[in-house]
Parts: structure tokens; C-alpha cells; sequence
């Protein structure tokens, strides 16, 4: 650093400077006038720290409260306050029991094709619609703490499968989400690795038209990708998006009929026995959602 210590930081000497003035107009100048003054020579705590920020910065009457004025509050505004998250746990434990329903035919604009599908698992049997659902409950805790109103597509309670895919896009579009994301894990042969975010392709057929979400959608898959790599310390897939770890797909219903921005995540192969280690980790699968989080954080906050 090029710091030059507290010695020869400028603002130290001017408020040094400022602080007996402070006293000298204080029997001059009345009401607001003073309260100015005052704040100016001794009311800005926390404001020492960047000297040479500070140093370069003009100074200017405080009228309207700014970032200096922030700071004392006890209890800082939630980043996400006000934003509205879609989380879509994809699949349903209890799509098993209702293979009739999930496979009745859906529109997707491009084509139709089964409402909802079982998902795939491990080779020990643990499934995807259980992983999807265990991310996205510590996902909505993260999400909820840093202020956000979040909304899931089901809880896998209800409804009792699904709901098919046109309705896990509407559910997203209907609450207005400012960013709406579908957790997945893939099932792709042993020996392929790895996490890739799926983003929107440019469809416009029939109910779908994602022309106004890919450029969003693109900028929370970036953000996601890159959180997502760095908590987890996973790479991006081996076998999909040449180690971007993004792909573009226009085949998956959630995306094309969406009309908010969103992605999906194929947080890692279930049928890689290293992967499956990972996946079937609570530690893991915690810092799973914790990466996601902070994309969506990151991508919502600009
Ligand atoms: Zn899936």
C-alpha cells in the first residue's frame, strides 16, 4: 500500500485546523447555521479511515443526508429489501407417485412437451428433487436474511407433484421477480464434472419471447457462475459450455415462457461418484446455496 500513516493524512489536519473555529463561530452564528458547523468539525465518525479519499473529496454543506450520514444508523437497510426472488426447486419428490400427471403435454411456446419430469439421483439413490429442495430451503434463508421477499414454485408438500413447468415460469412472472432461479443437479455418464448455468437463447414462438430477459438473464448467470465457482470451489463442467460454465438452451420451458430474468444451475453430475460426494453433503450443499446467494446478491445490487 501506499499509505503514508496518520502522520501526514490531510484531513486529520484540517479537522485539527477546524475544531477550535468550531468553538470560535459557535457564539456567532445561531440555529441551523451552528448545527452545520458543528457536524462538519466533529460529526463525522468513521470518516477517518481513507485519508486520501477523504483528502480528495470536496466537502459540501450537508443538506440532504448522504453517505457519512448513513453510517451511525444501528440498523443498515438489508441490501435486498424491496427485491422479490423466484427460487424453482426443480423436479418434485412426489413426482414418482404421479407419473400420469407430470407427463400430460405442455405448450413451451417452441413445442410441447411433458409437464414436469422425476429428475435423476445418485447411483445410492438419493434424488435430484431431494437436493433441489434441500438447496433451495438453505437458499431462501440466505436470501430472506439479506432482505429479500422470496417466493418458491413448491416446497414439496404442495402442491404434491410438480407444478409443471409452464406454471413454475408464471409463478415467477406473476410475483414480478427482480431475479428467479431453478436448482438442479445433472445425470450425465461418470467421469463428467462439474456446475454450469443454463441461460435463456433468443425464442419468440408462440407464449414464449425471451428477447427482453436474455440480457439480464446473461448478467445473473455471470454473476452466479462466478460466485457459485468461487464458494463451492468447484470447476465449471468438463462436459458442457467449453469451461464457461454457461450454456444456452431454448428447450426448457422455465426459461422460454419467463418473462423475469432467470437461469437455471446444474449444480453437478449426480451419477459422478466424485460429484455425488459433494452433492450428498450437507456442508457442501450449504456452500452450494451460499455461492448462488451471493450471485444473486451481487447481480441484484448492480
Ligand atoms: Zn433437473
Amino acid at each position: 500500500m501506499s499509505y503514508t500513516g496518520p502522520d501526514f493524512d490531510p484531513p486529520q489536519q484540517r479537522r485539527s485546523r477546524r475544531a477550535p473555529m468550531t468553538f470560535a463561530l459557535a457564539a456567532l452564528v445561531p440555529g441551523a447555521l451552528l448545527g452545520w458547523v458543528v457536524y462538519e468539525g466533529v460529526g463525522k465518525p468513521g470518516g477517518d479511515g481513507g485519508g486520501r479519499t477523504d483528502a480528495a473529496a470536496p466537502r459540501s454543506a450537508p443538506v440532504s443526508p448522504g453517505d457519512d450520514a448513513k453510517v451511525p444508523s444501528p440498523s443498515p437497510t438489508p441490501p435486498l429489501r424491496g427485491k422479490v426472488v423466484l427460487i424453482d426447486p426443480g423436479h418434485n419428490p412426489g413426482n414418482f407417485q404421479h407419473t400420469s400427471e407430470i407427463n400430460q403435454q405442455v405448450d413451451i411456446g417452441t413445442n410441447w412437451k411433458e409437464c414436469d419430469t422425476t429428475g435423476t439421483s445418485t447411483n445410492a439413490g438419493y434424488s435430484e428433487a431431494q437436493f433441489t429442495l434441500d438447496v433451495a430451503d438453505r437458499l431462501r434463508a440466505l436470501l430472506e436474511r439479506e432482505g429479500a421477499t422470496v417466493k418458491m414454485t413448491h416446497d414439496g408438500d404442495k402442491p404434491a407433484w410438480g407444478p409443471c413447468v409452464t406454471e413454475r415460469a408464471q409463478i415467477g412472472n406473476d410475483a414480478h421477480a427482480d431475479a428467479a432461479i431453478s436448482i438442479h443437479a445433472d445425470g450425465a455418464p461418470e467421469g463428467d464434472r462439474g456446475f454450469h448455468v443454463i441461460l435463456p437463447a433468443e425464442v419468440h414462438s408462440g407464449a414464449a419471447d425471451t428477447r427482453p430477459i436474455i440480457g439480464p438473464s446473461r448478467t445473473l448467470g455471470e454473476h452466479v457462475e462466478s460466485d457459485f465457482a468461487k464458494v463451492t470451489g468447484s470447476a465449471p463442467s468438463n462436459y458442457v459450455g467449453d469451461g464457461t460454465g454457461l450454456d444456452v438452451r431454448k428447450d426448457l420451458g422455465g426459461l422460454n415462457l419467463s418473462t423475469v430474468p432467470k437461469v437455471f444451475i446444474e449444480c453437478g453430475n449426480m451419477r459422478d461418484s466424485k460429484d455425488a460426494a459433494l452433492l450428498t453433503s450437507g456442508a457442501w450443499r450449504q456452500k452450494a446455496a451460499q455461492g448462488i446467494s451471493e450471485g444473486i446478491v451481487s447481480f441484484l445490487r448492480g
